[in-house]
């Protein structure tokens, strides 16, 4: 069911616990936590507690969740001391997405193209 945990969810277990990450923020509802393969010097997830499988799903099944996403990906960039960032959500794996649980990219610290590849 939407929200609940799932037992084959990488993010999910590093909600739990189960799985170690470098976390810099959590709230009530949120998890930060620093990517493993970093794209810049600033490279952090931003996700729900909650599974919710992509962001338009997240938008949809609970969208008090999308803006608490939205909030703390700001908090981040104030945390690491960001001017400017890019906040992604890679939906569909023609986009990019190899983990089905929401998650907001924050990345910065470095110069950046646009469009994007
Ligand atoms: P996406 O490709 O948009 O679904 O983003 C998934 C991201 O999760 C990628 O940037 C991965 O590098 C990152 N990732 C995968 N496993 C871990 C992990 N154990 N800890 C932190 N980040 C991870
Ligand atoms: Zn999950």
């Amino acid at each position: 069911m939407a929200g609940e945990p799932q037992d084959d969810c990488l993010f999910c277990k590093i909600v739990a616990g189960l799985i170690p990450a470098t976390i810099i923020r959590e709230t009530a509802t949120t998890v930060a936590f620093r990517d493993i393969n970093p794209q810049a010097p600033t490279h952090v997830l931003v996700i729900p507690k909650a599974h919710h499988m992509d962001v338009a799903a997240l938008a949809t099944e609970a969208p008090e969740l999308a803006v608490d996403i939205l909030r703390e990906t700001k908090a981040v960039a104030d945390d690491e001391k960001l001017d400017s960032y890019r906040t992604v959500f890679n939906t569909g794996s023609g986009a990019g997405q190899t983990v089905w649980h929401a998650h907001a990219h924050v990345i910065g610290g470095r110069g950046m193209q646009w469009p994007p590849g």
